[in-house]
């Protein structure tokens, strides 16, 4: 399934959720940011762009680069995000999750789309690696508060340090020590 069969709107929405920005570029354009080329999905900053053809499941897995990354770190990305494996295999596990929020497209489809694109799991299809050997990409997203304890979606909180006034240190904290994005919510104890 392609971005254009989705429809612009339904994911945008998604990632402005998550602070993202989806940038439609028109047929026939190269896609800026686009690590593979054609029609694939491409990255700079919190802008993710793609045009009518490019796959939801690139769309997505783009997305889910950024999405996994503390938002200070997002401003340094361009088109390549991550040299990281674990990451990776987090935001595999993640654009699956992902896709049950979209009304049309679903995990099963999305994982089907991802087998005939061409990825390849040690277990052979992707639903078999994300029902069987998907735990440390799942617990990883699970830490880093991007799943629910149980693996499920887990909806993004929205500007957590804009309307909390005081103590700066929240918001500093979570570029350190802390997983992405969840210091600023569970820093009770936090005063200024
Ligand atoms: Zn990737």
């Amino acid at each position: 399934m392609c971005l254009g069969q989705l429809g612009f709107e339904v994911a945008a929405a998604l990632l402005e959720q998550y602070g993202l920005h989806l940038h439609p570029v028109d047929d026939d354009i190269p896609i800026p940011g686009s690590f593979w080329g054609d029609q694939e999905a491409g990255i700079i900053g919190s802008s993710v762009y793609a045009r009518n053809d490019t796959p939801v499941h690139s769309l997505l897995h783009e997305a889910g680069h950024l999405i996994v990354l503390p938002v200070e770190r997002r401003s340094k990305v361009h088109t390549d995000a991550t040299d990281s494996l674990e990451e990776e295999d987090a935001v595999c596990y993640l654009q699956i999750v992902l896709a049950d929020q979209l009304a049309g497209v679903g995990r099963k489809r999305l994982m089907a789309d991802m087998d005939a694109w061409g990825y390849t799991f040690r277990l052979g299809s992707t639903r078999a690696w994300f029902e069987g050997d998907a735990g440390d990409a799942r617990r990883w997203l699970i830490e880093r508060r991007l799943l629910t304890a149980d693996g499920g979606w887990l909806p993004p909180r929205q500007g957590p340090c804009d309307d909390v006034p005081s103590g700066p240190d929240r918001c500093d904290a979570r570029d350190s020590a802390s997983p992405a994005g969840s210091a600023c919510h569970d820093s009770p104890g936090v005063s200024p």
